[in-house]
Order: C-alpha cells, then structure tokens, then sequence
C-alpha cells in the first residue's frame, strides 16, 4: 500500500474514533510530555489520574522542577518502574535551569534531555512541533507489522531499524500528529493484540496478516529473558507509634524508595527462623516481642517475581543502637515516604495504616 493512502486513512479513522484525553486537547509540551511519561508501560485508564494529580500538583515544569524528589516519588506511587519518576524530575529541572522553562520542540534537541529516548522525543516533536518523526512502539510494531506482514521479531536490533524506517516513510509532512497519535489510538483499540476488529478495519482489503490468517503470529517477538525469583523477609519494627523504615539504595529495584529491615535470602525460608540468625534482630527481642507475621505475599514485577512475608516486632522501648541506615518515623512520617507497592500492602494488610 501507498504510504499516501496507508496516512490518509489511519488519519481519518483517527479524527472520527480517538478517545477524548486531556493531552490530546493541548499543543503544551510540557502537558504532552507529562502524558507519555506517564503512560510508558502504563494503561491510559490507570495513567489518567496521575496525569491529572501530576498537572493539578505541579502545574508547570517550574513547579515540578522545584518539588522535593520524595514528593515526585510519592505522586508516582503505583505507577512503578521508579527510574521513569526519578528523571521526570532530572528533565523538569534541566528544562527549567537550562531551557528557561520551555521545553524544546525539535527532535534531535529533545533527546539531549533525562529519561526522553526516541519514542517521547517523536511524540512531542511531532505532536507539540509538527515535525514528521514516527513514534514507534507495541501499538505501531502491531499495525504494521499485520498490515505488511512482516515478520522479523520486534525485539531485534534488525527489527527494531525495520519498524522504524518504515513508520518514517509512512508518515506524511503534514499531520504528523495526527499520524502519530492515530497508529497509537488504532493499535489500542482497533488492532488490538488479541480479536482485532478485521471485518470492520479500515485496512481490510490491504491488510497481509488478514488475507493469510496471521494475525495471532504477527508481530514476532524473540523469547525474553526468564524472570527471576527473590525472597524477602520484612521485618516491621515497631515502637508506639513510629515505625522502622530504611531508603534502598544502589542499583537494585525501588532504589530511593523506603522499606522496612530486610534480610533477602536465596530460598524460602521461614522469616522466624531467620531472625534468629540475625544478631541485631535478636537482640531486639529483648525489648519486645513478635506480635505479627505475614503469609507469603507475591508481587510480580516486570523481571523479577518477589516472594515476600513480613514479621511484626513490637517493642516496649527504642532500641539503644540499629544500623545507620534505619531510622524511626511516626506513622504520619511513614504514611508520606514514597515507598514501593509491596510495603504499602504489608503496611494496610496490618492495620498500621489506614
Ligand atoms: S485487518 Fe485486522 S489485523 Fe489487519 S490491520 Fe485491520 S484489524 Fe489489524
């Protein structure tokens, strides 16, 4: 199919079918922006309110440069994958200190900032400067890929150029956002990864994987790399009101978020039994006693699956020393710390917050 005709039509199924969003009402690159961060590996219905607290919260790139990192992280809470959160804040500033606050328009530039890569630096390029770059992700591998029957994995360097060079031919001078945000809209809901809608689509006569019956097989994508299992044993050290609590840090998952004493270890064990191993721990039963442990909690993250149970200490009084890295906080404190999903639900769970 003609590129012309292939954009003349996926522009105008986008005009009559595209959902009403917020983002789509603005040329803003800062709303824009906000947008597709938030949206990376995130469903539109579950990234809505956060868009909505992040633009209600910080309403211009100013006030989200000025924000405290834990307050970004905070906002974030739920969404995950905290990296994405931690230069949402590294880019708001960099705009803010280097760009005078406007973010810049133009491709090439946009890729200079933190956490932007091809995919957000087309969207607000094309969407915020019509400028004719493609946006390239699932939704367009899924589209093109049936409608052109190409069946090299989309996970491949191969790929990945394939895919890209395509959507860049396809996409016309004029309209580029509309282009953009119509292969993302159809793909969502028209070509959708399982029962898309062949008999009504707009590409039914030219589409490959219909006229063969590939729509199942295509895209192709290569085996991913198997998901590791962790075990985590939590240990709630509580005093009064205040809880124990430590930042992660390093390299690791949820680094800069908080958590309570941990002890990982290579295989399922019982977090009583550990506790007795651990100097520290035990001499904290001096003080107090085990008042709660958990059943195993399973919380899957994108690579790792982390098989979690918590033990609650209660103490009668603090302990006289602890390591550096944990402090206490007044439930207050710990209900404000930005923390990972999986401590939120011990933390609820127990009825340590409500
Ligand atoms: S005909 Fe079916 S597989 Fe092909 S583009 Fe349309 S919805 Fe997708």
């Amino acid at each position: 199919m003609e590129a012309r005709q292939f954009a003349k039509k996926l522009i105008g199924w986008y005009r009559q079918h595209q959902r009403p969003l917020p983002w789509r009402e603005t040329k803003d690159p800062y709303h824009i922006w906000l947008s597709e961060i938030i949206l990376q590996q995130t469903r539109v219905q579950q990234g809505l309110p956060y868009y909505e607290k992040f633009i209600g919260e910080f309403p211009t790139v100013h006030d989200l440069a000025r924000a405290p990192e834990q307050k970004v992280l905070r906002l974030w809470q739920g969404l995950g994958y905290y990296t994405r959160a931690r230069n949402l804040h590294a880019c708001a500033r960099k705009v803010a200190h280097e760009f005078g606050g406007s973010f810049p328009l133009v491709y090439a530039d946009l890729l200079t900032l933190p956490g932007i890569g091809d995919y957000t630096a087309a969207a607000i390029a094309s969407i915020a400067g019509n400028e004719p770059v493609a946006v390239v992700d699932g939704n367009v591998f899924r589209v093109l890929s049936r409608v052109f029957g190409i069946d090299t994995p989309i996970n491949s360097t191969e790929g990945k150029k394939a895919f890209t060079k395509l959507a860049n031919q396809l996409i016309p001078e004029s309209n580029p956002d509309d282009f953009n945000q119509g292969m993302m809209e159809f793909g969502a809901l028209h070509c959708t990864p399982r029962n898309p809608s062949c008999v009504t689509c707009i590409f039914n006569k030219e589409c490959i994987a219909r006229s063969r019956g590939l729509q199942a097989d295509l895209p192709v994508k290569l085996k991913a790399t198997r998901n590791r299992t962790r075990y985590f044993s939590y240990y709630i050290i509580k005093q009064g009101n205040s809880l124990m609590m430590q930042a992660r840090t390093g390299k690791d998952i949820w680094s800069g978020l908080y958590e309570f004493y941990l002890l990982e270890q290579k295989r399922v064990r019982k977090p009583e039994n550990l506790l007795q191993e651990d100097d520290w721990l035990r001499s904290l039963l001096r003080l107090g006693e085990v008042s709660r442990v958990t059943k195993p909690y399973r919380h899957v993250l994108s690579h790792q699956t982390i098989i979690s149970r918590a033990v609650v200490i209660e103490l009668k009084k603090k302990p006289a020393s602890y390591p550096e890295t944990l402090q206490f906080y007044s439930m207050k404190k710990v209900h404000d710390l930005p923390k990972p999903v999986l401590i939120s639900r011990f933390l609820y769970d127990l009825h340590l917050l409500s």
